[in-house]
């Protein structure tokens, strides 16, 4: 179809083609999100491919928790994800027929002769390549029945450019392309020919990828424009390299710097997926010095010309600041829910709900928020902090005893009325408020630091802040100070 391999008339289609590893790499959630927004912004197709050839790798498990993550961070697909291993056949017709028009070959050299070949090149100290032993020779000159793998026919002679959209125009001398394996002995595809069969029959038009993918696309355009000679309707995909996310100190991205699993940013670091959204977009592609970005937004501004050339480092304070701003933002009954998720059963959503506002004016994290959470459900007697113990000396218990008994004949338990019983009686006693605020802090939450005083008053209740703080006044059930 010729309207098929014009390119400016296709409708962008993209692809995110993960390995299943055990988690979605932050790199590769990266690659997703860029995939996904150009095919958003140009009212594309954005489609998903599991390339789970490894079997010993891709389990069930593996792949789940790729899809779990895309779909946490908001990143639907427009087809059923396409499972690799699932056409293998489809894999190897190409390969046959690129056989039969002459642009493959079959390579009968047996593991020990490469083996053989591979010591010699080692011992001259020459490139470690497929010699092409078996590209001019004929089939009959192999053994009845002896087993073969089929290799691809590069042209060994002139250049391949690609018009790259984030690395510009480069170009590879085929010379430096080996005629690699299309099908092994046993008929199964390699990963080369999988990869280019699965991006044309999805009708992928970008390809968009780590940079570490930027030398497979020379060993993969030679497949394309053979099957375009052979059949037609393969047109080049326009390729997009995105540089790898580095730690920050500058080396490429590993478990050494932390995190890399997306579920790690969920889980342990507390981040919400719109924060994580917004980071990993700014991760490599700008738009001014804008930072905070939501979806809508960037699908509007995302285009491939503001990826930048260089590695982005990952800077983990950034995506904290902002997590911190999203938070702020976010609904605080949804919150509310993720809080009580982390909490556990003892969590109650509606009060969560109620407490967010002042919960989450500071907090950087979900983690943050259920630390500083904590307090609304402990059990009493209360755990302390070491800190907070040592404000409970025999003063503050005094202090606490004397408003004790002013709070319960409190009726009106609003911020307000209590904020002025606490004032009047610190003037009583000629203290500064804080003489009286810190005290009431440990008694209330255990901790030394928490919400204003007074909202702790209100969402604990009447009745249990005068718990709280009775119990510290006679922490054995007798008055110990007087
Ligand atoms: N499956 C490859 C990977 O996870 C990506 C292949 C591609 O994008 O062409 O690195």
């Amino acid at each position: 179809m010729a309207s098929d391999s014009d390119s400016k008339t296709r409708q962008v289609v993209t692809r995110f083609a993960p390995s299943p590893t055990g988690y979605l790499h932050i790199g590769g959630a990266r690659t997703a999100l860029f995939n996904w927004l150009y095919a958003r912004h140009h009212g594309g197709r954005a489609l998903l491919r599991i390339e789970d050839t490894d079997r010993k790798r891709s389990t069930p498990d593996a792949i789940e928790k790729i899809i779990d993550g895309l779909d946490w961070l908001g990143l639907d697909f427009d087809e059923a994800p396409v499972f690799q291993s699932d056409r293998a056949e489809r894999h190897a017709e190409v390969a046959h027929k690129l056989l039969e028009a002459g642009h493959a070959y079959k390579c009968f050299a047996t593991p020990e002769e490469l083996e053989d070949m591979r010591a010699e090149q080692r011992a001259n100290k020459q490139p470690m390549r497929y010699d092409r032993r078996w590209r001019d020779r004929d089939e009959s000159e192999a053994p009845d029945g002896a087993p073969f793998v089929i290799r691809l026919k590069v042209p060994t002679e002139g250049a391949a450019t690609i018009q790259d959209a984030v690395q510009g125009e480069v170009t590879v001398n085929n010379a430096e392309i080996d005629d690699y394996v299309l099908l092994r002995a046993d008929g199964t595809p390699t990963y080369m020919l999988a990869v280019v069969v699965d991006d044309h029959d999805m009708g992928v038009t970008h390809i968009i990828r780590g940079d570490d993918h930027l030398n497979n696309a020379f060993r993969q355009l030679p497949i394309i424009r053979a099957m375009d000679t052979i059949e037609g309707g393969w047109p080049d995909p326009v390729y997009a390299h995105v540089p790898l996310i580095h730690g920050s100190d500058g080396a490429k991205m590993s478990k050494r710097h932390g995190a890399v699993g997306v579920e790690a940013y969920r889980d342990e670091e507390g981040v919400l997926p719109e924060a994580l959204f917004n980071y990993l977009l700014r991760l490599g592609w700008g738009h001014g010095d804008r930072e905070e970005i939501t979806k809508a937004e960037a699908i509007e501004l995302f285009d491939l010309d503001g990826v930048g050339k260089g590695p982005a480092r990952f800077d983990i304070k950034k995506l904290q600041h902002l997590n911190g701003h999203y938070i702020r933002e976010a609904d605080d009954a949804r919150l509310a829910e993720i809080v009580a998720a982390r909490i556990g059963p003892k969590a109650d959503v509606a009060l969560l709900t109620e407490a967010m506002p002042v919960l989450k004016t500071r907090a950087k994290s979900i983690v943050e928020l259920a630390d500083g959470a904590a307090f609304l459900f402990a059990s009493r007697p209360l755990e302390m902090t070491e800190k907070a113990a040592k404000l409970l000396d025999d003063d503050a218990r005094h202090r606490l005893a004397g408003l004790s008994k002013m709070l319960h004949v409190q009726n009106d338990w609003t911020i307000e009325a209590l904020e002025a019983t606490t004032k009047s009686y610190a003037e009583q006693l000629e203290l500064g408020l804080g003489k009286l605020a810190q005290p009431m802090r440990a008694a209330l939450t255990g901790t030394t630091t928490s919400p204003g005083i007074f909202d702790v008053l209100v969402l604990l209740g009447k009745e249990e802040s005068l718990l709280r703080i009775d119990a510290q006044v006679s922490p054995t059930g007798t008055e110990k100070n007087e």
